[in-house]
């Protein structure tokens, strides 16, 4: 049987000379890649509570739309900066060259909320920092972080383990 490693294309160069993509549109494409991507997504908690799914621009909103959709809870996404039409709280971190700015609706979260956070890969962590940083800002709690990947060898899942957060992903 097909595992959700097996959906995922490496594009090499893209999007600079050097670098493997992670391509997880053939994992979306495929009707049972797709469906395993999410249930596997979920599956770790079962039985947890959570008030919010929280995606991060732009392949976890795909993913956390369908988790939120299952679970019956709402769906939040953090969006990278100016894309967002109300009052957002902003969050600076830094990138291999340069800065990146995410940002969250100021009102999208209530205080003790329990909040699960998804992406499509995991690779230095700063983008699911930055992420946690807008959510706990608003008082949010974070339940866990999901990845279909994870990057070992770039350090994002021990930068999050530090913060005290959960990480969970499909595949490495
Ligand atoms: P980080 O902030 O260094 O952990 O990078 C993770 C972010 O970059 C996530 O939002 C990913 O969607 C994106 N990303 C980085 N490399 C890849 C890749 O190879 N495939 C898909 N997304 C990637």
């Amino acid at each position: 049987m097909k595992t959700v490693k097996d959906y995922i294309r490496t594009i090499p160069d893209f999007p600079h000379e050097g670098i493997m993509f992670r391509d997880v549109t053939t994992l979306f494409s495929d009707p049972r890649g797709f469906r395993m991507a999410v249930d596997q997504l979920l599956h770790p908690y079962v039985g947890t509570k959570i008030d919010k799914v929280v995606g991060l621009e732009a392949r976890g909103f795909i993913l956390g739309g369908a988790i939120a959709h299952q679970l019956s809870i709402g769906f939040i996404p953090v969006r990278k900066a100016g894309k967002l039409p109300g009052k957002v709280i902003s969050q600076d971190y830094k990138l291999e060259y340069g800065e990146a700015t995410v940002e969250l609706h100021d009102d999208a979260i209530q205080a003790g909320e329990k909040i699960l956070v998804i992406d499509d890969l995991l690779a230095t962590g700063g983008t699911a920092e930055a992420g946690i940083k807008l959510i706990e800002r608003l008082g949010g709690e974070i339940v866990g972080c999901g990845f279909v990947i994870d990057l070992p060898e770039l350090g994002g899942r021990k930068r999050l383990e530090a913060l005290g957060v959960d990480v969970k992903a499909l595949c490495t």
